[in-house]
């Protein structure tokens, strides 16, 4: 457990983000964790680099609706501090703190306060003993030092922890992932580190571990971008999307566009990603240009649109063909039509559940 959420087994496959905000800066941390949670994100890391940090998270968390993941390096002090703050995770290597004593420290202050430990090992930053016995950051070198930092937990009877080997390298990150997947039954978080901009990493990203997700590897992700937290979410929600594994808000089927387009297909897509961000429930949306694609699309969709000719075009409601429409009213209408399906399919979501009970 992150908090009130679960991670592994068969628990839904969480999104993380980290805030990039000084720790120190309360209110802006806040709302950066509080745009993230909007966004989706189910967990989400802070730094804590110092005493006036952790003191900066004991008031952090009351405010945020989301578990808070502690990021430490070295200092156990931090962690400590942290636990006590109220952070739900630890982000730390408990073979990078110092002595055994400083471990226990750790771990006692982690378990007194229900906090969970993230291992996190980064190809950049491997022990020296490991790059010494391997010459390099390697696969085998990340999971070597991954099972050694598991086992000083185990060693100390705490068992509530998760586990990352990250590269920027995607073969390298998935080697290592495959290869800890066969050593441990412990949560796994993926992630491919310092993967770039909002486009190179997101496809750097859901290549890597997409392939992983794909073999059933992985019960949180990451998506490491150098872009604002909230760009993050999307794109994990995206990528857990595109395999089936998660499904939330508004799923647009859409075509390329061509000569035959009834519509301005792009920038009607651009303008309804926008205004349908607000929506949270799993369903379906195909917006295309025209008949030759529009009508079977629109049969496996909840809402639908082709483009026809004269400035009109045929919406489809649950699969079926509804009614026509000018090209002029189209977007407030189809927003429209998709916020009365949110209702109707969250209105039977709720049905299901009560009947469930
Ligand atoms: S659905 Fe029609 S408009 Fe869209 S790409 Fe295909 S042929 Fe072109």
């Amino acid at each position: 457990m992150v908090g009130n959420v679960p991670v592994g087994g068969d628990a839904p496959i969480t999104v993380q983000t980290m805030t990039n905000t000084l720790t120190t800066d309360v209110k802006a941390t806040i709302a950066q964790i509080q745009a993230a949670a909007d966004a989706g994100a189910d967990i989400v890391r802070v730094s804590v680099p110092d005493e006036a940090s952790s003191r900066a998270l004991r008031l952090i968390v009351p405010e945020v609706s989301v578990p808070i993941v502690a990021d430490i390096h070295f200092h156990y002090k931090r962690g400590i501090e942290a636990a006590e703050a109220g952070a739900a995770c630890l982000r730390i290597n408990p073979g990078n703190i110092g002595d055994e004593t400083r471990v226990k420290e750790v771990i006692k202050a982690a378990r007194d306060h229900n906090c969970s430990i993230r291992i996190g090992v980064n190809a950049g930053s491997l022990e020296r003993h490991l790059l010494d016995k391997y010459g390099e950051p390697t696969p085998d070198a990340m999971v070597e030092s991954g099972m050694d930092h598991i086992k000083i937990l185990q060693d100390n009877d705490f068992h509530e922890f998760k586990i990352s080997c990250k590269a920027s390298d995607v073969f390298m990150a998935a080697a290592a992932y495959q290869k800890l997947a066969e050593l441990t039954d412990a949560p796994i978080h993926l992630g491919i580190t310092e993967a770039g901009g909002l486009m190179s990493g997101t496809v750097k990203s859901a290549i890597g571990m997409g392939s992983l997700l794909w073999a059933g590897i992985g019960d949180t992700i990451r998506v490491s971008l150098s872009a604002d937290p909230v760009e993050e979410v999307k794109m994990g929600f995206e990528i857990l999307k595109s395999l089936g594994l998660r499904h939330r808000g508004v799923n647009i089927i859409s075509c390329p566009s061509c000569a035959r387009q009834g519509f301005d297909v792009i920038r009607t897509v651009e303008a309804l990603e926008k205004r349908l961000e607000h929506i949270k429930t799993p369903m379906s949306l195909s917006i295309i240009g025209c008949v030759v694609n529009g009508p079977g699309e629109a049969l496996m969709t909840d809402v639908g649109f082709t483009g026809g000719g004269n400035g009109s075009g045929m919406v489809y409601l649950a699969g079926k063909q509804s009614h026509k429409l000018s090209n002029d009213a189209m977007i407030d209408h189809i927003v429209e039509q998709v916020e009365q399906r949110a209702a109707v399919l969250d209105a039977e979501a709720a049905q299901a559940e009560t009947a469930a009970e």
